[in-house]
């Protein structure tokens, strides 16, 4: 079965598969999820087990995923009687093993979630779990539930891509689950449009087919399939992505391995972003530089706030 958090040992705090994959791409800070020990969220059951008794995972590290990250039991995994994370356990919450993501995060949180560290991390390989030194909890981070209750808000954008691409074939369930995003609040079916429409909206997540990234070495600009038509005219739609924004991002190795493959693959590929929606501007015609011509364009300006992935059935 999958689990939608799971308590980490070395951080001292229950986390999304997705605030996983976060840590091990931020270059600014080391974290290797496979040296962490993943446990049980529910505390009355993790309390029960020694700290062996662990979790695994999937999807942690992938860069490019199509099948939903998630924690799941290993083969000995033990849970106590009751507990909703136990395989045989009837009717637990996320009962469906099929490829999904069940866990619908009501809000999306603009500012990015950070990590307190529970230990200094040079000394953090190799050493066993029973020789963490104890540190007074003195944080005050919401995050922190005293329940097994799975945390409803994500800061990490790639979940809400992920409870939209996965469920997609379910338009019911899209068009039932909340979705706060900043000050507005809609359904996920509301939240996410299609690039063509972008005219309808603004501050919505826009998704389309990826036509083509050109990549200038340094910098990007991803064209869209679809086009938008204003006053009975198509124009294309692009978002552009700049050396510097790319330069300072925390998660530039994962971000490069990722759009690089992109902008060589032969698969269909899709890219969702917030936060910006592309305007009607004129730029010079490459052939004629005394022309110009009308395209719909963005400058995106957090790349956390960007993805580009497969997305089976979005057609
Ligand atoms: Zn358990």
């Amino acid at each position: 079965m999958k689990f939608d958090t799971a308590y980490s040992l070395n951080l001292d705090e229950k986390l999304s598969i997705y605030d996983v994959r976060e840590l091990n791409f931020d270059e600014t800070a080391a974290y290797d999820s496979d040296k962490d020990h993943f446990l049980c969220p529910n505390d009355a059951c993790r309390a029960a087990f020694e700290a062996g008794n662990t979790l695994s995972t999937f999807n942690a590290k992938n860069v490019n995923y199509r099948r939903t990250p998630h924690f799941k039991n290993k083969s000995g995994t033990r849970h106590i009687d009751g507990c909703r994370y136990a395989s045989n356990h009837k009717g637990a919450a996320g009962e469906s093993d099929d490829d999904r993501e069940d866990h619908f995060p009501s809000e999306f949180v603009l500012t990015r979630r950070t990590y307190p560290r529970k230990m200094p991390l040079a000394g953090a390989e190799g050493q066993p779990p029973q020789d963490l030194p104890e540190i007074p909890t003195t944080r005050t981070n919401a995050s922190v539930s005293p329940s097994d209750a799975t945390p409803d808000k994500t800061s990490v954008f790639a979940h809400p891509v992920e409870c939209y691409v996965s469920n997609i074939d379910d338009k019911d369930k899209l068009k039932a689950m909340p979705l706060k995003i900043g000050e507005h609040t809609a359904t996920y079916w509301a939240f996410f449009k299609k690039i063509e429409y972008l005219q309808d909206n603004k501050g919505l997540i826009y998704w389309g087919r990826i036509k083509a990234i050109k990549d200038y070495t340094n910098s990007f600009r991803i064209d869209f399939e679809k086009k938008v038509w204003l006053d009975k005219k198509p124009y294309s739609v692009n978002v552009y992505l700049s050396k510097k924004l790319i330069d300072n991002y925390r998660k530039r190795k994962a971000f490069l391995e990722q759009i690089k493959a992109a902008a060589s693959s032969d698969q269909p590929l899709y890219c969702f972003f917030y936060g910006v929606t592309p305007e009607l501007k004129q730029v010079p015609s490459k052939k004629n530089p005394e022309q110009t011509f009308g395209v719909f364009s963005a400058n995106i300006e957090n790349l956390d706030h960007l993805i580009i992935r497969e997305a089976p059935g979005l057609g």
